[in-house]
């Protein structure tokens, strides 16, 4: 069974095919520049081969269709029949979708009323869900929601202090984003300690460009850092996590800033780059930080010290805490940071042995012997999970 996972942004297109019987990536590329000129398409397969073609790609299905030539033409399947099905990573699930769903015409109705919600993310999705469903008309496909394993928060850990009706007609509310990663790390973290997954207090840390938290007590998420949109939470890359509002409403009467500017500032221009002024990248940084510059180490500290309070504050929501997972580029591969993070929580039962704390994107308990909280580093592998929640979907179908 081999299943292609798809990840559409406005410009580019991300995939992955993966051969389930032992869940081989055989081949992932990337589309990129669709609809802008100097378009290419790269790809690496699992026996060593990398290319980059420029080619044009004026849309999505031109994207797609070369896409599957690709993967034909280099060997990799000799048509597109051996495809069995194609998994899409959508963004925005909205309250519709509290689990993934099997693409019909309804479930696309629903993922188009949630456009409204993530137009930057859903409008994209939508537009490489059609593409796939015209050129691969006889391919099921499933549509796998980064919002929702967060379906699963209670009402006082998702409803804002705004007048409710903000809520009933807007839809404004915390989501939550990352899903799909949190979901599988904690999944992962309950299998490596040998643990039912419904008995544990889990803080999930997926800490990338884009970072959130998450706690999930007993098998579900019960919190998670980022809101409405994935601008909230702690301070990450460019994006300036949670402020107070009257800054922005300051920054409207004072200075003249108008929604794009304010989107512009906030996502692009914030986080540890607005603060160090010199990258948005931790590598950079911890470079920039050991060669004395201050304000890389103060871009450090307001992250690892954001983290740990969220850490803190999930302990709380949940009257403990019993694992602790670091994931994704920074949390897999930044020794320094997960040290900075997890420093002084002692008191919580999080204690880390420094030499196992240097290792690097493999799943690994970090924690000291003797430690309450099990502390462990689980590499995020979100396209198996769309690829594992495709295969679910498909043979549940079956049964029906
Ligand atoms: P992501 O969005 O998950 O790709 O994470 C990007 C962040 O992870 C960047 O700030 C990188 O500095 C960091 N990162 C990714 N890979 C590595 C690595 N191999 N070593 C150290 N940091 C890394």
């Amino acid at each position: 069974m081999k299943i292609l996972v798809i990840n559409t942004g406005s410009s580019s297109l991300k995939y992955q095919l993966i051969d389930m019987k032992n869940e081989k990536v055989l081949a992932k590329g990337l589309c990129d520049r669709i609809g802008l000129g100097g378009s290419f398409i790269k790809q690496t397969t699992n026996n060593g081969g990398e290319l980059k073609k420029e080619t044009e790609l004026k849309n999505h299905n031109e994207a797609i269709t070369k896409t599957i030539s690709l993967l034909t033409d280099s060997g990799v399947i000799r048509s597109m029949d051996e495809i069995t099905a194609v998994g899409h990573r959508v963004v925005h699930g909205g309250e519709k979708f509290c689990k993934s769903a099997l693409i019909d015409e309804e479930v696309i109705k629903a993922i188009e009323e949630c456009i409204i919600l993530a137009p930057l993310h859903n409008g994209p999705n939508m537009i490489g869900i059609k593409a796939c469903r015209e050129i691969l008309p006889n391919v099921p496909m499933v549509a796998v929601f980064d919002t929702a394993f967060h379906q699963t928060m209670p009402e006082k850990a998702y409803i804002y202090a705004l007048p409710y009706s903000f809520y009933e007609e807007k839809g404004i509310r915390r989501y939550g984003f990352h899903g799909t990663s949190h979901k599988y790390v904690a999944q992962r973290a309950a299998a490596f300690l040998n643990k039912p997954f419904d008995t544990l207090k889990i803080v999930t840390c997926h800490l990338g460009n884009g970072s959130s938290i998450c706690a999930v007590k007993n098998g579900a998420a019960v919190d998670t850092s980022m809101g409405y949109t994935p601008l909230e939470g702690v301070a990450m890359g460019t994006r300036c996590g949670s402020i107070d509002p009257a800054i922005v409403t300051g920054l409207i009467e004072h200075d003249n800033y108008d929604a794009a500017m304010l989107n512009e500032l906030l996502n692009k221009k914030s986080g540890v780059l607005g603060i160090s002024g010199i990258s948005s990248d931790f590598r950079d940084l911890d470079e920039a930080a050991k060669g004395g510059c201050d304000r890389a180490e103060l871009a450090l500290n307001v992250f690892s010290y954001q983290v740990k309070k969220y850490i803190g504050a999930y302990a709380a929501a949940m009257g403990g805490l019993d694992v602790l997972v670091f994931t994704a580029g920074i949390g897999e591969n930044n020794g320094d940071v997960r040290k900075r993070i997890v420093e002084d929580l002692e008191f919580l039962g999080v204690e880390i042995d420094y030499e196992k704390n240097n290792a690097r994107g493999i799943e690994i308990d970090i924690s000291k012997p003797n430690a309450k909280v099990r502390t462990l580093i689980i590499p995020t592998n979100e396209e198996l999970a769309i690829a594992r929640e495709t295969v679910s979907l498909l043979n549940n179908s079956k049964k029906q």
